[in-house]
């Protein structure tokens, strides 16, 4: 099923009496969800992301917009009409239930065409639980359960009406990281498998870039950029995307585009055309320096942290915003401590503009 967002606003009138803002939670969100297809939605916390995960339930109306699933416009119908499947972080299990019953539960208030019977119920709920893999554990209460058995289960009893739409907020959060990680590739298998067009709401980049077919990320209300995850990490629109996607993030640094080079304090680190003179801001991803005795680059060495298969080199460099700059430098590389001074070549499809007053990105051509 097809999800179609159209200039969805939503204004939250203010809580505050003295100022009298309203809050504009989110602004003008315009996206088609492709069908069969896992979104991930990402941005940091206060960014609208649930607000718009409510407004496509049917929790929440939308000040103005429309949201269509497939044909349909949906925007005024309610949540139990809609076909939805909902998830959130904190489980929202009926604690006095058993996990069978807890599964039952929205079927047997299913009315009228799609009234079930008692066997048609049983089995849907066996075959929503193993899909998520507790169906040996039906007769538990969640107490009993840990927390990643209970999110199992609370995502079985989104499936058991076989919803057009599955929506995930934070699903993840709770877990700790061992069980995140083999949680959220679960959570990608079961949706292949289903083939339901899902939204996946969470704060985490690595969590999104790892499972979507195509993230969006929003900032206060707006979204900032659309596609797919790597699309986006390698083309980010400005500065913001550009800092939120990528662990460890990029390392921005002042500078300037002179003559065809871009400098970064004296250090002519790139030639570039088609681009003005102007100060800018530079990003360089980690993985964008190359060590190198002559590198164009020159930065105060002061530690090298061992990860395994790669070393991330820290540095400082007068020009850096961040107190730090690191770089993640294959192990094979040795790194001369005692030196006090390393050196990098970087990488052109590494290192990104962005002007300095609005943070939009100002493109180049290499040289
Ligand atoms: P996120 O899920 O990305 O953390 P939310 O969608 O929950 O963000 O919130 C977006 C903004 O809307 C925040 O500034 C939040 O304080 C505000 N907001 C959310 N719900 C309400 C509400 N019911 N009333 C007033 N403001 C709200
Ligand atoms: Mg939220």
């Amino acid at each position: 099923m097809k999800v179609v967002l159209q200039n969805l606003t939503k204004i939250f009138p203010s809580r505050d009496k003295k100022s009298g803002k309203e809050v504009v939670a989110v602004n003008d969100f315009t996206f088609e969800i492709p069908d069969g297809k896992l979104i991930g939605l990402l941005g940091p916390s206060g960014c609208g992301k649930s607000t718009t995960l409510y407004m496509i339930s049917g929790l929440q109306k939308p000040t103005s917009g429309k949201i269509f699933f497939g044909d349909d416009d949906v925007t005024e119908l309610s949540t139990e009409n809609r076909g939805i499947g909902l998830v959130f972080q904190n489980y929202a299990l009926y604690p006095h239930m058993t996990v069978k019953q807890n599964i039952l539960f929205p079927l047997q208030n299913l009315k009228g065409a799609d009234k079930l019977s008692k066997e048609e119920m049983l089995e849907r709920a066996y075959n929503a639980a193993k899909l998520v893999q507790i169906d040996e554990l039906m007769d538990r209460k969640p107490s009993e359960l840990s927390g990643g058995q209970q999110q199992r289960v609370a995502i079985a009893r989104a499936l058991v009406k076989m919803p057009r739409v599955l929506l995930l907020d934070e699903p993840l959060s709770n877990l700790d990281a061992r069980l995140r990680l083999q949680t959220r590739e679960e959570i990608r298998r079961i949706q292949k498998e289903t083939g339901i067009t899902t939204v996946f709401v969470t704060h985490d980049q690595e969590e999104a870039m790892s499972i979507s077919d195509m993230i969006v990320v929003m900032k206060l209300g707006v979204v900032q950029q659309t596609g797919k995850p790597q699309e986006v990490y390698d083309d980010p629109t400005n500065l913001f995307v550009a800092k939120f996607l990528g662990t460890p993030p990029i390392n921005v640094f002042n500078g300037s585009v002179k003559g065809g080079k871009v400098y970064i304090g004296q250090d002519a680190v790139l030639e570039v055309t088609n681009v003005a003179d102007q100060d800018v801001l530079i990003g360089i991803r980690p993985e964008g320096f190359e060590l190198c005795d002559d590198g164009a680059l020159c930065c105060t060495l002061n530690n090298v942290e061992v990860m395994g298969r790669d070393v991330s080199v820290v540095s400082t460099n007068e020009a850096s915003v961040n107190p730090v700059i690191r770089s993640i430098i294959d192990a094979d590389n040795k790194v001369d401590l005692a030196s006090g001074v390393v050196r990098y070549n970087i990488k052109p499809h590494k290192l990104f503009l962005f002007n300095k007053e609005t943070e939009e990105r100002v493109y180049f051509e290499v040289k």
